[in-house]
């Protein structure tokens, strides 16, 4: 197994946009398609990787608008993977219109991603990655800790010397700074944190410049 990730950053919030995906099999999955899903095509093909998933870490709208393109390039379509306690926002269009915006019908979720599961790029394929319950700045936000190359994909949880917002319906600043604690800060100072908006950056910095912990 020979595994990557890419990032692009897509749409008008803008959003980091990935793909993880094994050079060695040829299969991979999008996390958080934003705005802009067939750019996400292009990209997965260029690579010569097949996807074999759509992960959401959350159910804001602007991880999710490009699920519906991606999820529609396969027959049957891709399966889409969210935690429960975020379909309230993804099944009001993750709450575009509260922002005045509109995002393309979405694919229903298949997968309902909980604390500790263990995921493989496709069907069949073996565990690389395992999904981490980080709530507070969603009600079910989730992140992909990759074991083997030391990268947590951590979405809106954690930013380079900031945090997510919890202003929004399910958000709770105790709960998000205690997500940190325990779900970030208890991973090695080396590992990546790749987060849903600007740079990457690493526990270890965050740990003595982020401002809010
Ligand atoms: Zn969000
Ligand atoms: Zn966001």
């Amino acid at each position: 197994m020979k595994l990557d990730i890419i990032r692009m950053t897509l749409g008008p919030m803008p959003n980091n946009v990935y793909l993880l995906g094994d050079h060695d099999s040829g299969r991979a999955v999008v996390i958080d398609p934003s705005f802009g899903g067939a750019s996400v095509l292009v990209r997965a093909k260029a690579q010569g990787w097949n996807l074999g998933g759509i992960w959401l870490t959350h159910g804001h709208f602007d991880h999710i608008a490009g699920a519906g393109e991606i999820a529609q390039s396969t027959h049957p379509p891709l399966p889409v993977g969210l935690h429960p306690a975020d379909l309230a926002w993804y099944t009001k269009d993750g709450g575009a219109s509260q922002f005045g915006m509109s995002i393309p019908p979405l694919p229903e979720v298949t997968l309902a991603f909980e604390a500790g599961m263990r995921l493989g790029l496709d069907a069949g394929l073996p565990a690389v990655v395992e999904v981490r319950l980080a709530p507070g700045h969603s009600a079910g936000h989730v992140m992909f800790y990759v074991e083997s190359l030391g990268a947590l994909l951590c979405g809106d949880v954690i930013f380079r010397q900031g945090i997510g917002r919890t202003d929004l319906a399910g958000g709770d600043m105790g709960t998000l700074l205690e997500s940190i604690r325990t779900q970030v800060f208890s991973l090695p100072d080396e590992t990546r944190l790749l987060p849903g908006h600007g740079p990457e950056t690493t526990v270890g910095f965050e740990r003595e410049n982020n401002p809010f912990l």
